[in-house]
């Protein structure tokens, strides 16, 4: 005999009971959903709503007495107390009133816009139809109410209106609880799997304890079932910690009743027994009536496995006068099953036939496929063991045709998840690539924005540089030509006397250098040299001198001819170039210079000061051998005729008119001693009188 009814019954009654919860119903949207409130109100509702199960008169007197109290004047509260009320009477299978409840709950629906008035008339009656064993009712009003009360909760859908409705909880639990029994009963074991587990966020969500150590019985047994034994037992583990730890023994009871569950689909069936009996105790202990029925349908089943049928029998007629009591019509159909199981095993088999055909009937009309099954295949063996071949046989076909189609329906729904999880799993991808499509694309853009940028402003360097080597090419060039510029400037005012702006005798160095540069001089040259000028500094001061310089220097530029140089020798002393002037031009010249500085006085200031000079001249090569002179010599040589007419006064010219020097040694000699060659006629030398003198003086 298999233990699967008997999991079925405690699985149901576990959900059938209302214990606190948060979700994560499959395909819907992840909501992340603030820890709820500590509501009071609600706690109380819930505390009542949850004794209700075993004493609904006393809960639902409660409740109208929260109902009548103007303090509760909230929507939300006031459709909580009507909700539990609505479930205590459901799950005691006090249709009339329930319906009644159902109505009055739907009276208020037409001004929620969220619909949850609507939703909780809805789980009314799913609550009332799954006590009254129709599963597919219930599932299909749960499905209804399921949006609405799982809206705005973890794992819920999107709020259909803002703001987000609050997360109620324990209604959404309690619709999840209902849709899990319905899958457990048809056998559904991934449905079972995915109602539990959505069940359980709510539930871990508002810190539940109840409603927790419920979802990890239901989803420890369904690891078991998937023969995930490990699994099992860490899931009832962490429920058997939680009921310890809440000292409530109705609590506790119902895990030692999932322990003996998952014992018995071990094969460990004193085990199971042994764990079931520990679970009737506490639930005595708990005076919790209908848990004891739900443990004594379990206890029927595990004596019935362990061939104590009388024993069977006896816990099954103890549990039925409690859910008769309770108007439990669904765990009074497995309580039947169990009982007459017991009596085919008693040899009651006519009895036991008529009970368990009827409770196949049932089942059928019910849609109850998993209890068919279970019910088919002890019903099978206990006929086997009874000797009824025949009929153990055909009840064996019809249980495989059963699972053969409850295995395929599974088989489709867990298709139908994986093929909606692969296409959430799909989605996700392409919007990851996407994601990164775009990604990549800003990155492109942003780097070719870049590139543009370091582009222009590559540019733009370029362009300053032009911009800075045409400025400084410029520079460089106009630099160039001012310093060109100033270096002729300097090289002119190198060769220029400041004062009286007449050639310097640097110039007068290039000048013969140039002319001279083939042999000797050819030519006039004068030295010119004021008479004791050293008395105009002393009378009339230095500027006075320099005034006179000035002035001298230009009546010497008169005197000249264009071709003329006049040149500043030194001091108060000047030089003229005459280059290939005539030998009459030379003395002309000389002539002219005298009468021109000492004829008229110079002016300065106020002052009229008389000057004259002395003169030195020659015209070069000298007659009448015209031997060859460097020009040094000439000069040197003029010298000399200046020298001779200071010493003879003064205010004069002294000019060589001729010598008798035919070679440059011979010249050397005369200069060499100038006066003593004059004495001896090597030299012949021409006198003319400054202004003064009234007469020219032909020396002899
Ligand atoms: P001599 O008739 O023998 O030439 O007598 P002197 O006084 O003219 O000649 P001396 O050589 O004794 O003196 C020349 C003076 O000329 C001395 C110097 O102070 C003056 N002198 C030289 N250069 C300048 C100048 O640029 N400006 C002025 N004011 N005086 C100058
Ligand atoms: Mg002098
Ligand atoms: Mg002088």
């Amino acid at each position: 005999m298999k233990p699967r009814l008997a999991l079925f019954a405690c699985a149901l009654a576990l959900a059938a009971t209302a214990l606190p919860a948060a979700a994560n119903a499959p395909g819907a949207a992840k909501t992340t959903v603030a820890a709820p409130k500590d509501d009071p109100v609600a706690q109380r509702i819930d505390a009542i709503v949850t004794a209700g199960y075993e004493r609904p008169a006393q809960a639902i007197a409660t409740l109208e007495a929260m109902r009548r109290d103007p303090g509760l004047s909230a929507a939300a509260d006031q459709r909580a107390v009507l909700l539990g009320m609505g479930l205590v009477e459901a799950q005691t299978g006090h249709a009339a009133r329930a319906s009644t409840i159902a109505e009055q709950l739907l009276a208020s629906a037409v001004e929620d816009p969220q619909g949850r008035w609507m939703a909780a008339s809805n789980l009314v009656r799913a609550a009332l139809a799954e006590n009254a064993g129709q599963l597919d009712v219930a599932a299909a009003l749960a499905q209804s109410a399921l949006p609405a009360l799982h809206a705005g909760c973890p794992g819920g859908p999107p709020a259909a209106s803002a703001p987000a409705p609050e997360c109620d909880y324990r209604a959404a639990w309690r619709v999840l609880a209902i849709l899990e029994g319905r899958a457990l009963s048809q056998g559904l074991s991934v449905t079972v799997q995915s109602m539990a587990q959505s069940a359980l966020v709510l539930a871990e969500w508002a810190a539940d304890a109840r409603r927790r150590i419920a979802n990890l019985g239901s989803l420890a047994l369904a690891a078991q079932v998937r023969g995930e034994r490990e699994r099992a037992q860490q899931l009832v583990q962490q429920a058997r910690r939680l009921a310890n730890d809440s000292d409530d023994q109705a609590l506790q009871a119902r895990v030692s009743n999932v322990e003996a569950r998952l014992a018995n689909m071990q094969g460990d069936r004193r085990a199971g027994l042994r764990h079931l009996e520990e679970a009737l105790a506490l639930a005595v202990l708990a005076q919790a009536p209908r848990l004891e029925a739900m443990l004594l349908n379990n206890l029927s089943d595990a004596y019935a496995r362990l061939d104590r049928p009388a024993d069977a029998l006896r816990a099954a007629d103890r549990a039925l006068v409690i859910v008769r009591r309770h108007n439990d019509v669904r765990n009074e159909r497995v309580l039947l099953n169990n009982a007459g199981i017991a009596k085919i095993g008693l040899g009651r088999l006519a009895e036991g036939k008529r009970d368990l055909a009827e409770l196949l009937e049932l089942w059928q009309r019910s849609g109850e496929t998993g209890r068919q099954v279970g019910t088919l295949q002890e019903f099978g063996e206990a006929l086997a063991a009874a000797g009824d071949a025949r009929g153990a046989l055909e009840l064996y076909h019809r249980e495989r045709a059963l699972s053969a189609e409850v295995m395929s329906a599974n088989r489709s729904i867990a298709l139908k998840e994986m093929q909606s999880r692969n296409d959430a799993d799909a989605r996700q991808r392409d919007i990851e690539l996407l994601a990164r499509d775009n990604a990549l694309k800003t990155e492109a853009l942003a780097s070719r924005d870049l590139q543009q940028r370091i582009w222009w402003l590559l540019a733009a360097v370029m362009l300053l540089a032009i911009v800075l080597v045409v400025i400084l090419y410029r520079r460089v060039r106009d630099t160039h030509a001012r310093l060109a510029a100033s270096h002729v400037q300097l090289q002119a005012q190198s060769e220029r006397d400041p004062l009286t702006n007449l050639a310097n005798r640097r110039h007068f160095h290039a000048v013969m250098s140039r002319l001279c540069s083939s042999g000797g001089f050819d030519g006039a040259l004068l030295l010119v040299d004021i008479d004791h000028f050293k008395r105009v500094n002393d009378v009339s001061g230095h500027a006075a001198g320099d005034q006179v310089l000035i002035e001298v220097a230009r009546r010497l530029n008169e005197a000249v001819r264009s071709d003329d140089l006049v040149v500043r020798w030194g001091g108060e002393e000047f030089l003229i170039l005459a280059p290939r002037a005539a030998p009459e031009q030379a003395e002309q010249m000389a002539a002219r210079v005298l009468r021109i500085i000492g004829q008229t006085p110079v002016t300065v200031g106020a002052q009229a000061l008389r000057v004259t000079a002395s003169i030195g001249y020659a015209r070069f090569p000298l007659p009448p051998y015209g031997a060859e002179v460097p020009w040094e010599q000439a000069v040197n040589l003029a010298d000399m005729a200046l020298y001779t007419a200071k010493n003879q006064g003064r205010n004069r010219a002294v000019g060589i008119a001729s010598s008798t020097a035919a070679t440059r040694e011979a010249l050397h000699d005369i200069e060499s001693d100038f006066d003593r060659a004059w004495r001896d006629g090597r030299v012949t030398l021409l006198q003319t009188p400054g202004p003064d003198l009234r007469e020219t003086l032909h020396a002899a």
